[in-house]
């Protein structure tokens, strides 16, 4: 597959990791839409959530999500939004699945 997420993973192209594990990777998003800005996504390539979620991979689904409040919780003790966009209406520009990470100012809502 021709994904810039799996290059960065493959270590192809540069990127600030901020965590890995065999099954789990956060890196610094290269253009911050907050303060602090981090991609949570699974080691293996998977399009979408929607797609992770059809293929019964429970486990990489926990661990993804379970990352994400993991380092939202040790980047931010006000508080943090998690984002999963996820196709062309969601917002979604890369197509391996990623949680944003985003804290360090006070989140508006609705989201654009
Ligand atoms: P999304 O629109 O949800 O698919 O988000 C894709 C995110 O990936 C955007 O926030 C981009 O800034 C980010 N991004 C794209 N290329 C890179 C890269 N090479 N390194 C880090 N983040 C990237
Ligand atoms: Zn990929």
């Amino acid at each position: 597959v021709d994904c810039i997420f799996c290059k960065i993973i493959a270590g192809e192209i540069p990127a600030k990791i901020l965590y890995r594990d065999d099954d789990v990777v956060a890196i610094a998003d290269v253009n911050p839409q907050a303060p602090d800005h981090l991609l949570v996504m699974p080691v293996k390539h998977v399009p979408n959530v929607g797609e992770l979620a059809a293929s019964n991979d429970d486990a990489t689904m926990a661990k993804v999500f379970t990352r994400a409040a993991h380092l939202g919780r040790e980047r931010s003790t006000n508080g943090y939004r998690l984002v999963v966009n996820s196709g062309a209406d969601g917002g979604q520009t890369v197509d391996h699945l990623h949680v944003h990470v985003l804290s360090g100012r006070a989140m508006g809502w609705p989201p654009g």
